[in-house]
């Protein structure tokens, strides 16, 4: 048998990019050899094996056929007899289709190092067609790559354009498609994994709630951009610009999907859109079983984002009630992650990135004074129940409002 690295660890290392994980084919070698050595299978009927030591991921090489929609739809037919060409050509694009041995010879058939060069994402080959997930992959590399100066090839476009055409995408699972979109989240520049999307129809058919908010205007007066979509993509800019993790820079995305409802009449004033863009976040959350954690901050993020700009001219009750909605006594974490997605929604504006966000500090203060009321005292008064409930957020409230007056 013999073994060659492929995929991201010999893309990454042309690049000059450090290497994290490394994939691996096997080539000229059957299931009961691999087992010999002592390598584990992965699945029941998937050709993958995990190395003994390292765990890294051995496939055998196999070439596949599209068998019907869905992932579920593909034939795969691995044996000693399928060539390293034959198994680099099912790959998405000729930058991931490189081959290399244990002496760093390159095997790359579809001119993976020429589009590396010219800093091209393209497709191998016109069965990039059959599997809608490659849309979502390439748009994540567009993301990841943005910085080294990679784009599209106009080709590869055309074809993601046909696929989100084609309704294919719809058969994606609801797994394979957030573990894409997760991961282009957390790239550099997310932003351009839903600029990719959106250019070639894909976003109108995954995401139609975010797509719906280009070309809805907000008021210039607070918006410089106008533009709602261009809004929203820099809001998730300046998420990913301050590391924030995958939650926040969810709800980031989220957070105005409300103002793609408003009557065009209403333009640009968006009344009440925290309140009708709920129904859309639940929408979206379930439609990719988004994890929970994700979910909440989205849905609050969306509901609660105005109270956060506004924060130093809230009432005390309204603070009080914005606090316990959060329940920071017990998720101070969440709140802060809250925090965050204001902050950025205020930058992710033209013109006003660098702007000062006083409200931070203001409701980590409202925060702490709240949470500062110690409960013992109140047990040791005898209140009880309810009543104790009661006396706590009166308690509360009497803190907060001594803190309004001193910030
Ligand atoms: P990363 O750095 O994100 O791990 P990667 O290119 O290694 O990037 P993997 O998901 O680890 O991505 O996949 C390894 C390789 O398998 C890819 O480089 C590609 O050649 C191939 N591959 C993975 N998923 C697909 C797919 N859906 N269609 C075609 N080829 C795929
Ligand atoms: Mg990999």
């Amino acid at each position: 048998m013999q073994i060659y690295k492929v995929g991201g660890a010999v893309r990454d290392r042309l690049l000059g990019i450090p290497v994290t994980d490394i994939d691996w084919v096997v080539v000229g070698a059957t299931t009961e050899e691999m087992l010999a050595k002592g390598f584990r299978p992965v699945g029941a009927d998937f050709p993958v094996f995990l190395h003994p030591k390292s765990g890294e991921e051995y496939a055998l090489a196999r070439t596949e056929r599209k068998s019907g929609r869905g992932y579920g739809g593909f034939t795969f037919h691995a044996s000693p007899e399928v060539t390293l060409e034959e198994d680099l050509i099912r790959r998405d694009l000729t930058i991931n289709a490189m081959a290399e041995d244990d002496q760093q010879n390159l095997t790359d058939p579809y001119h993976g190092q020429q589009d590396l060069k010219d800093r091209l994402l393209r497709h191998v080959s016109p069965a990039f067609a059959e599997d809608p997930l490659r849309v979502l992959r390439v748009a994540r590399f567009a993301a990841r790559y943005a910085g080294l100066g990679f784009t599209v090839a106009p080709q590869t476009l055309e074809l993601m354009r046909q696929l989100a055409d084609s309704g294919e995408l719809q058969a994606l699972t609801a797994e394979r498609s957030w573990k894409e979109i997760s991961r282009a989240l957390m790239e550099d520049q997310p932003q351009i994994f839903i600029e990719v999307l959106r250019e070639c129809g894909a976003l109108k058919v995954l995401m139609p709630e975010v797509d719906a908010l280009f070309g809805v205007p907000q008021p210039e007066a607070h918006h410089p951009e106008i533009d709602t979509g261009v809004h929203t993509l820099s809001v998730l800019q300046q998420s990913a610009l301050h590391k924030l993790p995958l939650t926040v820079r969810w709800a980031c995305l989220l957070h105005d999907l409300g103002k793609g409802l408003t009557p065009t009449e209403e333009w640009p004033r968006h009344i009440a859109h925290e309140h009708t863009g709920l129904k859309l976040i639940k929408a979206v959350n379930e439609r990719f079983k988004v994890p929970k954690d994700c979910q909440e901050l989205a849905l609050l993020v969306g509901q609660y984002h105005t109270h956060g700009h506004r924060a130093l001219e809230l009432k005390p009750s309204t603070l009080l009630e914005l606090l316990q909605s959060f329940d920071v006594y017990r998720r101070p974490q969440r709140f802060e992650e809250f925090i965050a997605a204001c902050e950025m929604d205020a930058r992710g504006r033209k013109g006003l990135e660098q702007r000062s966000y006083p409200q931070a500090d203001y409701l980590r203060g409202a925060a702490a004074a709240a949470r500062g009321v110690a409960v013992q005292p109140l047990l040791e008064q005898g209140f009880k129940g309810p009543e104790l409930g009661e006396a706590i957020k009166r308690e509360r409230l009497k803190a907060i409002k001594a803190y309004k007056e001193h910030a």
